[in-house]
């Protein structure tokens, strides 16, 4: 019998909107989807561990990566380059498993192109005022850096209903049991959830 291939799930969203916690929070209710593991050139924040949050490569190794066709997308953001590794993604899809990509708006659009049955999710700050402050009170980046991510927030926001789903990250618990409906439930029954952009 044919396995039946595995689900591609793309998570997007500005930087600070808080994708990252709702993943983890995903994710601990539902081992059993694989969180793609990027590669990028940003330097790992005091938490970050290699191969776990990230491959953290030089400008060189991902050049390499991309000229050797070794990602499925990648894109530049605020000064560096991030990229999902084709392998890992392709070899779980195939064997049935769910996979879902945590990526910027450019990789999303790329995604669009050779996996069209993909589910984009995009999720939305309540407002770009507090965007800033979420991004401001996690005080991880230089105010260049910060300036650079509150450009392509506004960016990304405005691409908002290129994707099948929109939620807007007010309360934490309420967009995780959204987010998950959306992704557990069958593709049209979620095609007809509310939004708050509806
Ligand atoms: P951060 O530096 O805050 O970890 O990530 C910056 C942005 O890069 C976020 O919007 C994140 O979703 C995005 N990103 C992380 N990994 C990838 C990737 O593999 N490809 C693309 N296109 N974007 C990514």
């Amino acid at each position: 019998m044919s396995q039946q291939p595995g689900k591609l799930i793309v998570l997007t969203g500005p930087s600070g909107v808080g994708k990252g916690t709702l993943l983890k929070l995903l994710l601990q209710r539902h081992p059993e989807v694989y969180l793609s593991i990027s590669a990028t050139t940003r330097p790992p924040r005091p938490h970050e561990i290699d191969g776990q949050h990230y491959y953290f490569v030089s400008h060189e190794q991902f050049k390499q990566m991309v000229a050797q066709g070794d990602l499925l997308e990648w894109a530049e953001f605020a000064g560096n380059c991030y990229g999902t590794p084709r392998l890992p993604v392709e070899q779980r899809i195939q064997q049935g498993q769910w996979v879902i990509l945590e990526i910027e708006l450019q990789g999303a659009r790329q995604i669009q192109q050779t996996f069209p049955e993909a589910l984009r999710v995009f999720i939305l700050p309540p407002s770009l005022a507090e965007l800033e402050k979420r991004i401001r009170d996690r005080a991880q980046d230089s105010e260049a850096a910060i300036i650079r991510r509150l450009q392509r927030a506004a960016e990304e926001i405005a691409a908002a209903d290129e994707f099948d789903l929109q939620v807007v990250n007010d309360q934490l618990q309420t967009t995780l049991t959204w987010l998950e409906a959306a992704l557990f439930l069958s593709q049209e029954t979620a095609s007809r959830l509310p939004t708050s952009r509806r």
